[in-house]
């Protein structure tokens, strides 16, 4: 086509250039390129110093250049142009391709990549201090510093500010028909220039105003561009207070914020805008720390879409499980910028394992009165405060390194030891109205819900005030201070812990029933280590039920070695005098030959009146453990149970497992935990004996103020196979 000259591209019009976004992977490796229709096209374009031509009016038709197609929508031309091409021989081939094209996403219409002239802010001169505004800044996760948002700034590129729409800020640039331009910094400015004191400052009513060129005195009209809503939101920190108008003082007091936080793809939105805009007018970004938020995706790890039905719809969270327990699988269960895999049974699990546990906690508080004796301040009482500084300390540090995810876990594990130790362990003293043990409880329940108030802001509110806490919100106190903690006790109630849990593994070991009393328990412990089971044996022994506790310095003393050659390395050496080594062996001194291994010693043996040398390796030694007794150990700890039952000591679980009974048939007639009542039993004289044995204990547990053997005609309950009728009546 002869319509536009080469010319008139500059010098290299109508050529061949070279690009390097064309492939030879299919077709012929030249491709047709309009420098005024597509990326690539027009940064060739620039590459070879073309000049931009287009042909094309906004209307999508072509102008007066295009001769006989003047007028026409270039897409409906399509067909006459390549008819015309045939006609003048200029064609080899012409085909239909399917191949991936820009529609809008309303419409559904083909669009057109068009070059336009637009306003941009010069940002690529900055981009030293856009780089050294991002170094100042606290990233979590930090990698993102360096990363996504270093790579993107460091590959700055000028700011797109025009926008062609009609809503927006108005682009304050003015200008005549000789292109000067003027810039308005005011609405004052204008008003000086052109009279006219905007009410609505938006379109169309700002197109209205025009006033004398500064320089020209021809008359200026605003272009038509609007400002790009991104400006707008990096605008943000003084646009709010329309300083430095008005209100710079308050401006100049939230000046930088503190914390911001968004979607991780937001380096390039409102992370850049704030702090492109800060840096541009006051050289530092418009805030100091920062927090990413990852992408949620379903349980499988796909993204949630309609087409896949798999969206989980927030309302349905919140109306099944409440909005703290989703907020709270939101800060514990991921770091953020992670990213989540979520479902509703993920919340089921979070619901679960955290606030079910605090909110049994708190009913426990509820549901005594601590209307009994003074029992005075506990091991565990000390403990658990000590607990409670140390998770005070750590939330608070934690939080304030924008960390809400193990701060969070913070409180998760002082709950579980609250629930799990201290008001498993003092639940005695809870029954007897202890008011230390609800002192203590009702301190850690309030400064929990003081802890929880950012994380889970109902439950905090709802604890705080069931328990009374001071003035009408926990929103309203002030953050909690650490107490004092006690390390020794700590550690010893680690130790104390780390022994009732092996003592429980070796009756899991043996099949016995926590409820069954066992003689004892036998400990491996020297020195502080002994003194601090010691300190705590009445916990220990209670929570393993064992009569007491009993202390060995080594491991060895739990049960007896077994030592035998090793065969594979000794035969080889002794060959036919095998039988004398292992009688040798056999001779040696279980306890030295342990010590020999434990310090990597040889052992000497003799045979037939020679002296050899025995490496660790050549003995194999293994631990048959006492007689009667089931053994657990780890590392070096290590808890052996006696397991051999008298008479006594099985009675005493017969009646362990009477009070079991009956406990369930008072959670059976409905009575509340503190209603007193007559019982009566009747059954298996066995059980009756044993109950009987021990009807103070019984009675006392299950709060009864008399007792009626071979009279009852409630619920049959089976201990062991045998049969107990049991009656509880109201009293
Ligand atoms: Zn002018």
């Amino acid at each position: 086509f002869g319509f536009i000259k080469a010319q008139e591209y500059g010098e290299r019009g109508h050529t061949v250039l070279l690009g390097d976004f064309v492939s030879a992977e299919d077709g012929t490796g030249i491709v047709h390129t309009a420098i005024a229709f597509g990326e690539d096209d027009f940064r060739l374009g620039a590459q070879y110093g073309l000049n931009v031509v287009n042909p094309v009016e906004l209307d999508g038709t072509y102008d007066e250049r295009i001769g006989p197609y003047a007028g026409r929508f270039v897409k409906d031309a399509d067909d006459d142009l390549v008819e015309d091409l045939k006609a003048r021989g200029r064609i080899l081939k012409a085909t239909k391709e399917l191949h991936s094209y820009p529609h809008c996403w309303r419409s559904g219409n083909a669009l057109i990549y068009y070059a336009k002239p637009a306003w941009y802010i010069a940002t690529t001169k900055l981009r030293d201090e856009l780089v050294a505004a991002n170094q100042a800044l606290d990233w979590h996760p930090e990698h993102i510093k360096d990363g996504r948002m270093g790579d993107w700034l460091s590959n700055n590129v000028d700011w797109a500010l025009s926008r062609e729409r009609y809503w927006g800020t108005p682009l304050p640039v003015w200008r005549c028909e000789e292109g000067h331009t003027h810039v308005i910094g005011s609405f004052d400015e204008l008003e000086e220039l052109s009279g006219v004191r905007l009410e609505d400052p938006h379109r169309p009513f700002v197109d209205e105003v025009g006033f004398p060129c500064p320089q020209c005195n021809q008359r200026m009209q605003r272009v038509p561009e609007v400002i790009d809503v991104w400006f707008d939101s990096g605008c943000m920190p003084f646009a709010q207070e329309h300083a430095p108008f008005e209100n710079e003082d308050r401006f100049q007091a939230h000046f930088p914020a503190d914390f911001i936080c968004e979607g991780i793809d937001q380096t390039r939105g409102w992370f850049y805008s704030m702090l492109a805009v800060g840096t541009l007018l006051f050289g530092r970004a418009s805030y100091e720390h920062v927090v990413c938020l990852g992408l949620l995706f379903d349980d499988h790890g796909r993204k949630m879409s309609k087409s896949l039905g798999n969206i989980v719809a927030p309302w349905d969270v919140i109306q099944r499980h409440g909005a703290d327990a989703f907020r709270w699988y939101y800060f514990t269960s991921k770091q953020p910028w992670d990213g989540y895999r979520f479902s509703m049974d993920t919340i089921c699990e979070s619901v679960r394992l955290f606030l079910r546990q605090l909110w049994n906690v708190h009913a426990f508080l509820d549901r005594y009165e601590s209307d009994g004796p003074h029992g005075g301040e506990t091991d565990l009482d000390r403990w658990i405060k000590s607990r409670l500084a140390a998770t005070v300390a750590e939330v608070t540090e934690r939080m304030e390194a924008y960390d809400a995810t193990f701060a969070g876990r913070a409180v998760a594990d002082f709950v579980d030891d609250l629930s799990n130790w201290y008001v498993r362990r003092s639940r005695r003293r809870f029954w007897e109205g202890d008011p230390s043990a609800f002192a203590t409880l009702r301190e850690c329940m309030l400064t929990v819900a003081q802890l929880l108030a950012p994380f889970t802001p109902f439950v905090a509110d709802e604890i705080w005030e069931d328990l009374g806490g001071d003035g009408d919100s926990v929103h309203l106190t002030d953050w909690p201070a650490a107490g004092e903690r006690d390390l020794e006790l700590e550690t010893a109630m680690g130790i104390a812990r780390e022994t009732v849990r092996l003592g429980l593994a070796a009756r899991g070991q043996a099949k016995v029933k926590v409820r069954q009393p066992l003689h004892e328990a036998v400990v491996v412990a020297s020195g502080a280590e002994r003194a601090a089971i010691e300190r705590l044996g009445d916990v220990i022994a209670s929570e393993l039920n064992v009569k007491r506790l009993r202390f060995v310095a080594e491991a060895d003393e739990l049960g007896s070695y077994e030592i035998k050659p090793n065969y594979r390395t000794l035969g080889p050496r002794f060959g036919r005098a095998m039988p004398q080594v292992a009688a040798a062996v056999a001779g040696l001194d279980p306890a030295h030959v342990s010590s020999a291994a434990r310090n990597n010693e040889a052992v000497r043996i003799s045979v037939d009146g020679s002296d050899h040398a025995l490496a660790p390796e050549d003995l194999l030694l293994s631990m048959q453990p006492l007689e009667g007794y089931q053994l657990e150990r780890e590392g070096s700890h290590a808890v052996a149970l006696e397991l051999t039952l008298d008479e006594d000591l099985v009675r005493e679980g017969l009646a362990r497992e009477v009070v079991h009974a009956i406990q369930g048939a008072r959670k059976d007639a409905g009575l509340d935990v503190s209603d007193r009542i007559a019982l009566g039993l009747a059954g298996d004289e066995e059980l009756l004996a044993a109950a009987r044995a021990h009807e103070e204990y019984v009675t006392g547990e299950v709060l009864a103020t008399s007792v009626d053997y071979g009279s009852a005609n409630g619920q049959e309950a089976r201990i062991e196979g045998r049969p107990l009728h049991i009656s509880v009546t109201r009293v």
